[in-house]
């Protein structure tokens, strides 16, 4: 016996689905779909502090003062950031910013312009 839940139907929203092979079929509306793939297999969305979805090579402008560890330099709320690189960690945008150099900023401190 699998603990598996199997998702409901997209159609009708019913919880009586079933597998068949790769398949999902709804009993009550006969609607066939296909299982969606884990969520950890899905392409990465970085946003930003607004919710607008960000890529590679995007401007975007710090939206606080933000400290840098391990220098007395900080970088001003306003700070427009150029070709911005989107990276896995907890700082997910890698940048080179003028007058400070290459540095790891949080999307939820930038806004896309
Ligand atoms: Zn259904």
């Amino acid at each position: 016996m699998t603990d598996q839940t199997l998702p409901p139907c997209p159609q009708c929203g019913s919880i009586y689905t079933y597998e068949d092979g790769a398949l999902l079929i709804c009993p009550e509306c006969a609607h066939e779909f296909s299982v969606q793939a884990p969520s950890e297999a899905a392409e990465r969305v970085w946003r930003d502090a607004n919710g607008s979805v960000l890529a590679d090579g995007d401007t975007v402008t710090v939206i606080k003062d933000l400290k840098i560890k391990g220098s007395s330099s900080v970088v001003k709320v306003g700070t427009k950031v150029k070709n911005i690189r989107l990276v896995e960690g907890d700082h997910d945008i890698d940048c080179r910013i003028d007058g400070i150099g290459q540095m790891g900023l949080k999307t939820e401190f930038v806004k896309k312009v």
